[in-house]
């Protein structure tokens, strides 16, 4: 009898809307963007890409530090994670490795780049592995997008990283960056641009190609704390909005890339080496700046 009551009870409380605490089955979805240059250890070209010697090992702890920051949003109470592997060919990550609830984006190209897989149902975003932007004095292999192409790009007017353009997409979704890990300078470089936001120091740069690093089981504990106090303080960030329509300048390391792109009558050549694109969100931009850096006639298959 007595449990009858509390099952008409909890009927009459769940037809009402009101739920116990307990009984909810809140979600809560992260979304992790995986970069390269800012890993552990991480100073040169040896350790980025196939031809690099130490390639292979690098691989690992850049998994490792995914998996680290996974493993802590889970535990944070994430109940959902899409993984972006978001650096050079977008095949880096060891997908065994990660754990077995996750799913994960790889290769190129993507209408959303480094944050192909996210929309609005998501809650945060964690950027692993970052870096500087090119503009940026310090920070190892500072770049954005491109280190051999591009000298310098813009967001109204504005010099920004790919944290920014990054943080940018995901605030098009209304997703704040809760978290970073990377050298000391993209950590100082994307809390001075999208506030207080948790930020993982794995390394010291030195200079572009040297670095002051801890270890690697130093660096998964450092993301694996971060991550969790980025989750638990998940409700105070707010996310990154740019005004609408866009802006983007993007400056070329060559000449003739700004000379080909002017024919087309939405791009404006703003110098010898710049070109000026006006999106009506962020979401044009991206694809713009996807297809400037990706295509060429030369295209197979
Ligand atoms: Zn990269």
């Amino acid at each position: 009898m007595r449990i009858r009551r509390t099952l008409l009870a909890l009927v009459i409380a769940i037809l009402c809307g009101w739920v116990p605490a307990e009984v909810q089955t809140r979600k809560l979805k992260i979304y992790i963007s995986a970069d390269m240059e800012g890993v552990v250890g991480v100073v040169t070209a040896d350790q980025l890409g196939p031809q690099g010697f130490e390639y292979n090992r690098f691989r690992e702890f850049m998994t490792e530090e995914v998996k680290a920051a996974t493993e802590a949003a889970f535990e944070a109470g994430a109940t959902e994670i899409v993984i972006s592997d978001s650096h050079g060919n977008g095949e880096n990550l060891l997908i065994e490795k990660l754990p077995k609830n996750v799913t994960i984006v790889r290769s190129w190209p993507r209408p959303l780049m480094m944050m192909q897989g996210i929309d609005e149902t998501f809650d945060g975003a964690i950027f692993i592995g970052y870096h500087t932007s090119t503009t940026n004095m310090s920070g190892v292999r500072a770049h954005t997008i491109s280190s051999a192409r591009l000298a310098d790009v813009r967001l109204n007017g504005t010099s920004i990283p790919e944290a920014g353009i990054n943080a940018a997409i995901a605030g098009r979704f209304n997703v704040p960056v809760i978290m970073i890990s990377g050298d000391d300078a993209i950590v100082k470089e994307a809390t001075d641009l999208l506030g207080n936001i948790e930020g993982a120091v794995v390394k010291w740069a030195v200079s572009f190609h040297a670095a002051k690093t801890l270890t690697p089981e130093m660096a998964y504990e450092l993301i694996r704390e971060k991550t969790k106090k980025a989750i638990a303080r998940i409700k105070e960030f707010k996310p990154y909005k740019v005004k609408e329509p866009v802006q983007l300048d993007v400056r070329f390391k060559a000449y003739r890339p700004s000379e080909l792109l002017s024919y087309l009558s939405i791009v404006q050549r703003t110098d010898s080496h710049s070109i000026r694109f006006v999106g009506k969100d962020i979401i044009e931009v991206s694809k713009f700046l996807e297809f400037i850096t990706t295509y060429e006639p030369s295209l197979e298959p």
